[in-house]
């Protein structure tokens, strides 16, 4: 008896001692924040989360590349294909079912209804272009330097405020996450590692491409599969030493949020309920939709599969980054859940770059929003475009904090809304981004589980040509 209660703690230790810096991170956060501290002092409480943050996006990187070039080298270009239409399948079905919940949610709560009076007028900024947007996210797909574009992250000022933003193209047009502007050297500021991020869709699109071709070389591709799985294998087991940090850094990574954070009071009105609107939306499809759809696809216990992913989950709560998160999502699927690596090399890291389920539902629902505050009707042609926007924003937002906010301002601009409204749903956009990004971690993960089971009889065989390469656990 004694040696059960044991072993399940040995057995759960990560997903213990997470849990307990998330509520310890909390409870510190609150009992700090009377002290107002200097912004010099929040530096120095905020680092051990900084470091976090670093070590997870210094791995991202060799990951991402290393598990989509072996994981579509290992399969047979049938079964790549196959499984790469399941998942876009998955991906889309989501994707729209969570847009829909965001805009059902937030046209019945009807959370903007009042007078924009709770908020204080903005001058309208300059508009971008739908179309603008659309051939950054092309471009973005085929980065011209490899090295340079996926390393390039910039914030900038928009308006009073600093945006992230990624670079691409050359130094004078920055992308803001999908919308082309100008702006000079003067006026990018390089980010702080803390919010460092890659333009990943470039990443996955030459992975792929790459993984495919030397999947087809026969024997001379071999020292290629051979590199790319050795390094995938060593930077997992460097994901393993980094877990045993990460409840430091999420602990402070939360309470230096909370630290810092606005005054909660003012928070009244229809910020209040739009908070709540959002948080509803995204625990209908992470509570409801994702697990009934697992459980009506794969007739598994859908929270079993959830339970294996709690450690991954949180990360994505204490770190607001999808793309951060990713190492521990691999962990956590291949050695919880036990996923065929297969599926989990070629899935999550596509999964991570494109499939934001959150994102999307939160794009759609803080548009209305918006136009709820101004007063301002929508057609349904209207809410259709928002909800074509919003899918679309949502794939091109990058995993990295607060992406999604300025992703928005395509949303905004497609049926004409004021953008610098933006800054209306600032102030809570800290918190709505952790748990979107949670929802589109969760969304990943259900989604590698959903296709590992469609794609089962495929992975039964075995490809004769590179299928000892890549041995499967
Ligand atoms: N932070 C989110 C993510 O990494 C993206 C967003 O801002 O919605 O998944």
């Amino acid at each position: 008896k004694k040696n059960d209660v044991k072993g399940f703690f040995i057995r759960n230790a990560f997903v213990i001692l997470t849990m307990a810096a998330v509520i310890i991170g909390i409870i510190l956060g609150f009992a700090l924040r009377p002290y107002k501290m200097s912004y010099r002092d929040m530096k120095f409480f905020s680092f051990p989360g900084e470091l976090l943050m670093r070590m997870l996006q210094m791995l991202v990187l060799p990951l991402l590349v290393s598990s989509l070039i072996t994981g579509m080298a290992a399969l047979d270009s049938r079964a790549s294909g196959k499984m790469g239409i399941r998942a876009v399948i998955y991906y889309t079905t989501t994707t729209v079912i969570a847009v829909f919940i965001g805009i059902v949610m937030v046209l019945i709560i009807h959370p903007g209804k009042g007078s924009k009076t709770e908020f204080a007028k903005k001058p309208p900024i300059e508009q971008v272009s739908a179309a603008d947007a659309f051939l950054d996210l092309i471009r973005n797909m085929f980065p011209p330097n490899l090295v340079e574009a996926c390393t390039k992250q910039f914030k900038t000022q928009y308006g009073k405020r600093i945006v992230h933003v990624t670079v691409t193209v050359n130094d004078s047009i920055f992308t803001l996450n999908g919308s082309s502007q100008q702006i000079t050297q003067e006026e990018m500021i390089p980010m702080p590692g803390s919010v460092n991020g890659i333009n990943a869709l470039g990443l996955v699109v030459f992975s792929m491409c790459f993984g495919l071709i030397i999947g087809k070389m026969k024997e001379q591709g071999q020292p290629l599969r051979d590199f790319f799985d050795s390094l995938n294998e060593a930077i997992m087991r460097l994901v393993a030493v980094i877990m045993w940090y990460a409840p430091v850094g999420i602990l402070f990574l939360i309470a230096g949020k909370i630290v810092e954070m606005d005054d909660i009071s003012t928070m009244g009105g229809q910020l209040g309920m739009y908070t709540v609107t959002v948080i509803s939306g995204l625990l209908i499809h992470a509570i409801f939709v994702l697990p009934t759809l697992y459980f009506i696809i794969t007739r598994k216990n859908p929270f079993g599969f959830i339970a294996g992913l709690l450690q991954a989950l949180i990360t994505a709560l204490g770190t607001s980054s999808s793309s951060a998160t990713l190492p521990i999502t691999f962990k956590c699927l291949e050695e919880n859940n036990k996923l065929d690596k297969r599926v989990t090399r070629f899935v999550l890291p596509v999964g991570a770059t494109i499939n934001m389920d959150g994102t999307a539902l939160y794009e759609a629902l803080a548009a209305i929003f918006i136009a709820q505050v101004n007063d301002y009707s929508l057609n349904f042609g209207q809410i259709l475009t928002i909800s074509i926007t919003a899918t679309a924003a949502s794939i091109g937002a990058a995993g990295i904090p607060q992406a999604g906010l300025v992703t928005m301002m395509i949303v905004l601009t497609s049926v004409g809304l004021p953008t610098d409204d933006i800054s209306l749903i600032i102030a809570v956009d800290w918190f709505l981004d952790r748990l979107r990004t949670t929802t589109n971690v969760l969304g990943d993960s259900i989604g590698a589980g959903i296709v590992e089971h469609l794609s089962r009889h495929e992975l039964r065989k075995k490809d004769p040509e590179v299928g000892n390469s890549v041995v499967v656990e």
